[in-house]
């Protein structure tokens, strides 16, 4: 029977238009409870606990085999770890002794033995264990999902499919192989989450802000279209809708193409001011992708996704190997690496972090570098300092908020280099550090950092969130997030002159800096470089090439002077409708 058509409007997390059926998600996040079925005969109960555990056993072992290709071989390691806990002789016997015992359904037994376990592994002192109750939760998860149908995590199918989940979080994000999927659904997430970063980054639509209780009744056949241009969802699209957007599409990836021709074409101004555009990666297998899209090095790698999956840590060896790779690939363009962010939305596996009551004002950044695991910070540091030798690195330091954290990074990066000199091996000896400019206390305290570093960067995914009060991944205070409210403008405007003062540079590395119009408004603020998703690039390289600095600098300085965002924006969005509509891709 055709199901009724539905159409929801949402919030655009990443571009782009996906048609095709759906795969429900569980997410870790989310605590379903299996009801109670009551069973007649526990011979067959105990046949599909069998089945969906032989199932889960394929999944888990085709997902480390994938991610043994695509990652690293500790990677994949989480998976052995959950096929361990598969063939686990006691869990598996208490849940078929509770099918037996109490005439229960599968799903409700691997439910309740699953939160048992958890529980136990949770609280033991050892650190080691207690890590492992997360894994028990995914495995449980995975299996309920086989057992029910409803809930399907087979990334090994063959049709791609659309992503749909309640929440995501990064970590789950990062490994989506993106030749399985066409698109991504959530509830929850706004459009400078960790989550909408990655979707960008892996070039998949995205939308956030869709009724949870429209997730849950999602059935495995339904058709969806995601439309992350204008942050909408169509359930069961009749044949106009379908075609229509099928034209759509079309003619986004035409536009597509045609940019991606205009790769060597130089980013200048039409008066002749060219302006450096640089790509933001989370894996150095990013690289290829970044180069094809025209951008002139990387300016900023986010290493905490090194991090996010990983059972144990990258080693020093490791780290210095992707560095290495990362900045030979790079030829002598400069290679900005920010050490790990970890905290706010993106953290590693379950119990390795303490758990934070506001974790976006918490140990994120650079402080979790200097006060929560100062070791892993060495260790990044050495890897670092070994790897700048291969190419032009810059080193940058997230979530800075005073001078005492610059001169402290800087005290362990001189004992170091000391260590490394002792031990004759090579290093950089002149490391260029920056700060990013991403908390309201940094921009306006930038004239005390300016002496103490060699670049700024303005992140300003979060200097919009904590200068605006408006969580960054909550999809129902996104409607006030706007990036270039007069505020925030005020702030960059303040950093780029305290910049130039000193001599040093300020680029913007955050979303804004992605948006054709934002980044105009950026550059007309005075911003010297810009840093973006590689499949931005070519979008705003062909913005830049259709107007003056003059004429962005004549808007900016209006645009401080507004009383909202949309009057803010409005001069360079016009200027833009008129020399270059095609860009703009909202309706
Ligand atoms: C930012 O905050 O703008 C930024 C680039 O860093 P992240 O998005 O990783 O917090
Ligand atoms: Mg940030």
């Amino acid at each position: 029977m055709q199901r009724m058509s539905l159409r929801f409007d949402g919030i655009a997390l990443a571009p782009g238009i996906a048609i095709g059926k759906v795969m429900a998600l569980h997410s870790s996040n989310r605590n379903l409870v299996p009801e109670k079925r009551l069973i007649e005969e526990s011979s067959k109960e105990l046949e599909r606990f069998a089945d969906a555990l032989k199932e889960t056993e394929i999944q888990l072992a085709s997902l480390r085999d994938e991610l043994k290709t695509r990652l690293h071989e500790k990677e994949a390691g989480i998976f052995d770890a959950h096929l361990l806990l598969c063939a686990d002789r006691a869990i598996l016997n208490d849940v078929k002794k509770l099918i037996e015992n109490e005439k229960c359904c599968a799903e409700y037994a691997v439910y309740v033995v699953s939160e048992k376990y958890f529980e136990v592994l949770k609280n033991l002192q050892d650190a080691y264990l207690s890590e492992r109750a997360g894994d028990i939760r995914d495995v449980a998860s995975r299996i309920i999902s086989n057992l029910t149908d409803c809930d399907i995590r087979s990334l090994g199918m063959d049709d791609k499919r659309i992503i749909a989940s309640h929440t995501l979080v990064p970590s789950e994000t990062a490994t989506l192989d993106k030749k399985k999927i066409l698109g991504i659904i959530v509830e929850t997430g706004g459009e400078t989450s960790h989550t909408a970063i990655l979707a960008r980054s892996l070039g998949l639509p995205a939308v956030a802000g869709i009724p949870g209780e429209l997730i849950d009744s999602l059935q495995i056949n339904d058709r969806v279209i995601v439309d992350g241009f204008n942050g909408r969802v169509i359930l069961n699209p009749d044949n106009h809708a379908e075609e229509s957007y099928r034209l759509k599409a079309q003619a986004a990836d035409q536009l597509r193409s045609e940019l991606e021709q205009e790769s060597r074409l130089f980013p200048d101004t039409t008066d002749g001011f060219r302006v450096p555009i640089a790509a933001n990666i989370e894996s150095h297998l990013q690289m290829d992708e970044s180069r094809a899209s025209g951008a002139n090095g990387v300016g900023l790698f986010r290493t905490e996704f090194l991090f996010l999956n990983q059972v144990v840590p990258p080693d020093e060896e490791s780290q210095f190997n992707i560095y290495k790779q990362l900045l030979l690939a790079a030829d002598d363009a400069p290679v900005t690496i920010r050490v790990m962010d970890i905290g706010g939305d993106k953290l590693p596996r379950a119990g390795s972090v303490a758990v934070e009551d506001n974790p976006f004002l918490g140990l994120r950044g650079i402080r979790f570098c200097l006060y929560g695991r100062r070791d892993l910070f060495e260790t990044q540091l050495r890897a670092l300092l070994r790897a700048g030798v291969f190419g032009n690195l810059r080193v940058m330091l997230p979530m800075v908020s005073s001078v005492a954290e610059v001169l402290e990074t800087r005290e362990i990066i001189h004992a170091l280099q000391e260590q490394l000199a002792s031990e004759n091996k090579e290093f950089v000896s002149n490391l260029s550090l920056g700060v990013m400019i991403e908390t309201p206390v940094a921009a306006l305290q930038s004239e005390h950092l300016a002496g103490l570093v060699d670049f700024f960067s303005i992140g300003t995914n979060d200097l919009v969130q904590y200068t605006m009060a408006i969580d960054r991944g909550n999809e129902q205070v996104a409607y006030l997030y706007r990036p270039a409210n007069p505020a925030v403008l005020k702030l960059i405007r303040n950093v780029v002159e305290v910049a130039e003062s000193h001599r040093i540079h300020a680029g913007v590395c955050g979303q804004m800096a992605a948006d054709p119009v934002h980044a105009l408004l950026l550059l007309g603020l005075g911003v010297h470089e810009l840093s973006m998703a590689p499949a931005a690039v070519p979008v705003v390289r062909r913005a830049i090439r259709s107007v003056s600095m003059y004429e962005l600098e004549q808007l900016a300085a209006k645009a401080l002077g507004s009383a909202s965002a949309a009057e803010a924006s409005k001069g360079v969005y016009d200027l833009l409708m008129s020399r270059a509509p095609e860009l703009i891709t909202e309706e």
